[in-house]
């Protein structure tokens, strides 16, 4: 089944069951500056959870735009190494505010993957938060779900909350075996191992409990359900693929990568991790860009410099010489315009802001790649193995390099690299910049993250990372 049959078949199957098909909402979140990119489907169902917003449907059903690079939820640095994780995706999720709860949504989910996808029910696992008797006992009613694949486990990885207060409770998740040939191959792989066997399909989240600011939990009044399942995962699932890159959602785009490299996909590893990358970052710097971000030195801005010039840098790895970016993107908006025709209208704006980026950084690219294999090669003749804050610091500053070029490059090259002394480094020098800028006022960003903190929600980054996120409470 195509990825985009599967889309569809969902936003059917739910539409079927009563929901209403609500449109995917923007990358940028509306109205919240705490979050960095939309990075779930319930992102744009944040109020309605709340109580604070009231719509005309009780149940609803969407194919959600998503980023997790940066933040939270950041898989930008998965990128390239895991079979299953991207910056940009789509999360297929169904929604009920205030009306089914954990029995429906576990024979809504259920039902969907095992009869209308027809996943064999030998191959699926399931996972509830520890102390959720109910769920457990709402699984074990589930005929041909098999004996002993329920899972207890614990807070990180099964509840889900919205913030350091408000609604929040426990989920559900359901995981295909895909085999050992997926995954590491240790005999004592099992589910919730970090290799990709125990692939996590879909998360059904119980919003259960309202937690208030002394940590107390109370049931909330009105139950309600939010779940999301990762649609390149299905789909390489249902094509009998091991990694979402193989999956027909994108082939089109390898396949101009193929023609642009005369280089063949599935051949040599290091060729397959370049071409993920870049057809993974070129899905994400067309939907950020459609959706009104651009390329600049902070914030939103900065995730999609990182994301582009990450790209880019891969180019070198194919041994593409030329600008590329602007024709991988063009694949990316004709695979996609169907699904999301609102990128037709950002083409020309696209094609501009890619070349720029491209041509610029191509400028310095070359300079810095070569200071970086000197360094490298000189490590390697004497007692030095970890390339040094200052010295990425100084790629940084002077050839754009973001941190994850230097850090991919060091993973290539088996080297290590400093990442707390290039923090450092860039610390000193925004308190530098920002005591020779004092009596400017405190920029509107900054003043966002202050009236936050003071409401008590904090801030783990500090340094290079804030550049890069304000502050997360999702
Ligand atoms: P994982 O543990 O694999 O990183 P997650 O627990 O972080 O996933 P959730 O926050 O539960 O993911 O999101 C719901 C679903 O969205 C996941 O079950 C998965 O199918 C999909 N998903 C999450 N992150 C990604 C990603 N980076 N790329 C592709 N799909 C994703
Ligand atoms: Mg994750
Ligand atoms: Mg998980
Ligand atoms: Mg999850």
């Amino acid at each position: 089944m195509k990825g985009n049959e599967i889309r569809s078949k969902f936003l059917e199957y739910f539409e079927k069951n009563a929901h209403t098909i609500v449109e995917s909402s923007s990358l940028v979140p509306k109205d919240d500056p705490t979050l960095l990119f939309t990075n779930a489907g319930m992102v744009q169902f944040k109020t309605v959870f709340m109580g604070e917003d009231k719509r005309d449907y009780v149940r609803a059903v969407t194919s959600q735009r998503c980023v997790r690079a940066g933040g939270k939820h950041n898989d930008l640095e998965n990128v390239g190494y895991t079979a299953r994780h991207h910056t940009f995706f789509e999360m297929l999720g169904n929604f009920s505010f205030g009306n089914y709860f954990k029995e429906d949504a576990i024979r809504f989910a259920w039902d969907f993957l095992t009869v209308e996808l027809k996943i064999r029910p030998e191959n699926l696992w399931v996972s509830i938060f520890d102390d959720d008797d109910e769920a457990y006992a709402l699984w074990e009613k589930v005929e041909d779900l098999p004996k002993g694949r329920i899972v207890r486990m614990g807070e990180k990885d099964n509840f889900w909350a919205m913030g350091d207060t408000g609604p929040c409770g426990p989920c559900s998740e359901i995981h295909i075996d895909q085999g050992a040939a997926a995954g590491c191959g240790s005999p004592d792989c099992k589910l919730g191992c970090d290799c990709d066997r125990f692939l996590e399909l879909w998360n059904l989240v119980f919003m259960q409990f309202n937690r208030s600011e002394d940590g107390t939990m109370t049931p909330l009044p009105k139950p309600s359900i939010d779940t999301g399942m990762g649609l390149e995962r299905v789909a390489a699932v249902l094509q009998g693929k091991y990694n979402n890159y193989d999956s027909d959602l994108f082939l089109p785009i390898i396949k101009r990568l193929e023609k642009l490299s005369g280089k063949t996909y599935g051949e040599i590893d290091s060729v397959n991790v370049a071409m993920r990358v870049i057809a993974d970052h070129a899905r994400a710097t067309t939907f950020l860009v459609a959706d009104g971000v651009l390329p600049s030195n902070e914030g939103r801005g900065y995730v999609l410099r990182r994301i582009m010039r990450r790209a880019v840098r891969y180019g070198k790895n194919l041994g593409l010489d030329k600008p590329f970016m602007e024709d991988v993107t063009d694949a990316v908006v004709a695979a996609m315009a169907d699904a999301y025709p609102h990128l037709l209208g950002a083409v020309t704006l696209l094609k501009k802001v890619v070349n720029n980026e491209e041509e610029r950084f191509r400028e310095t690219l070359e300079h810095g790649l070569l200071l970086l294999d000197e360094k490298i090669a000189q490590m390697k003749d004497g007692t030095e193995t970890v390339i040094d804050g200052e010295f990425i610091f100084k790629l940084y500053d002077t050839f754009g390099f973001p941190f994850d070029i230097v850090r991919d490059i060091a993973l290539e090259k088996k080297v290590g690299f400093d990442e707390s002394g290039f923090l450092a480094a860039m610390d000193a020098q925004r308190s530098k910049s920002r005591a020779s800028r004092k009596g400017e006022g405190v920029r509107l960003k900054d003043e966002g993250v202050k009236s936050l903190a003071e409401k008590g929600l904090k801030s783990e980054f500090t340094g290079y990372n804030s550049l890069t996120e304000t502050v997360t409470v999702d």
